[in-house]
């Protein structure tokens, strides 16, 4: 169905699909603009679901489920990237879905998504398409070890991924990753980890939050702090980087794009890891730490309205998840000076599982 450029009014609804904590803090920013919210999510436990009116409970395939609810809104996004092909369809022939559906063609492969980045001249790890044991051995020969081999869909916080080190079986990593589509990735010996968080409007405007450092535990995010302790040129370089391919998607939304900081010549350089086309657990920091938040720049995007141009409140801002057990410590964040404290409201703590998060600013140095 050809649309015109999507342009919501206060009081218009914006339909989300998934319902956890990222659903929900889209919908909270959306509802301080006056826009309402309609969630879809399978899950009846959805978090996102305790902060709007109106929700849809169904699966993702189910058809008539997506009509009605294509029929409540007005325009429809996403809060994770793996939403089905065939979903995205049914909704686009009805609404404006945006980021839109073709980006998540490029975004849900991580060997389409890797060929986009380089195509625009922008450094990744070495890597290799693997499809067998043999083109896997084939890889190894090629890029050498120690390698990062990754499945090609479907994976995050560490899962579908291994490392492969000189004298391991490699035809046992093969069989117990369980695909038949894979990449092989160079080991990158990294200095840091960062990310830039970037907004662009259908007009193309593209506005980035300040280069984010993150830092992993168990392949999980745990700590954010913002702005990454990195020389400015190297910043701009990162910022430069989402910008390009931001613009190269024709994308609507936020998108966080994941980089390495690597040695190079003289000074650091980045290599692109990883794009997420949907707003990131490392940009939960602006939530309190900048004057707008990566939801607001999402929902002003989709709505087809400015974006804003964020500044960040205080020194540094530091964002802290709390992932299964340490929810548990909530109590003692409430007391901790300058923390703001988040929960997601959800149910039971199991390891890995992200219930919440903390945000600490540093007031501005006196000159
Ligand atoms: P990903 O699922 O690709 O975002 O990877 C999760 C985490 O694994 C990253 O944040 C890195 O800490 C680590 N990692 C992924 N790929 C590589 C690589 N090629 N070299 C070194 N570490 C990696």
């Amino acid at each position: 169905m050809a649309q015109g450029p999507v342009k919501l009014k206060p009081g218009d609804t914006i339909g989300i699909l998934g319902g956890g904590q990222l659903g929900r803090m889209l919908a909270m920013a959306a509802a301080r603009l006056g826009l309402r919210c309609q969630v879809f999510s399978p899950d009846p436990d959805s978090p996102a679901f305790d902060v709007v009116q109106a929700a849809t409970c169904a699966e993702y395939a189910d058809v008539e489920a997506l009509e009605l609810f294509a029929n409540d809104v007005n325009v429809v996004t996403y809060e994770f990237e793996n939403v089905p092909a065939a979903t995205a369809m049914v909704l686009a022939a009805r609404r404006p879905v945006l980021p839109a559906q073709k980006i998540l063609e490029t975004t849900q492969d991580r060997l389409v998504e890797k060929d986009f980045v380089s195509k625009l001249g922008i450094g990744t790890a070495d890597y290799a398409d693997v499809s067998s044991v043999a083109t896997l051995h084939a890889a190894i020969a090629r890029i050498g070890l120690p390698a990062v081999i990754k499945t090609r869909r479907f994976g995050y916080d560490g899962k579908g991924q291994a490392i492969v080190r000189d004298g391991d079986d490699i035809d046992q990593i093969w069989e117990d990753l369980g695909t038949k589509s894979a990449i092989l990735e160079a080991f990158v010996p990294f200095e840091r980890e960062i990310s830039v968080i970037a907004a662009r409007s259908a007009s193309g405007q593209v506005e980035c939050f300040d280069v984010t450092e993150n830092e992993h535990r168990d392949h999980i995010l745990k700590t954010s702090r913002a702005p990454a302790a990195i020389p400015d040129a190297l910043a701009a370089q990162a910022r430069a980087i989402a910008e390009k391919i931001a613009s190269a998607l024709d994308y609507v939304g936020v998108l966080a794009v994941e980089l390495f900081v690597v040695p190079g010549n003289g000074a650091p350089t980045v290599l692109v890891n990883e794009i997420a086309p949907r707003v990131h657990n490392s940009g939960h920091w602006t939530l309190d730490g900048a004057s707008i938040s990566q939801f607001e720049q999402h929902i002003r995007a989709i709505a087809g309205w400015p974006l804003g141009k964020p500044v960040r409140h205080g020194e540094v801002v530091t964002m802290t998840n709390l992932i299964g057990d340490d929810i548990l410590s909530y109590e003692q964040w409430l007391t901790v000076p300058g923390a703001t404290v988040h929960l997601y409201g959800k149910g039971a703590p199991r390891p890995g599982r992200k219930m919440g998060h903390v945000t600490e600013v540093t007031p501005p140095r006196k000159s």
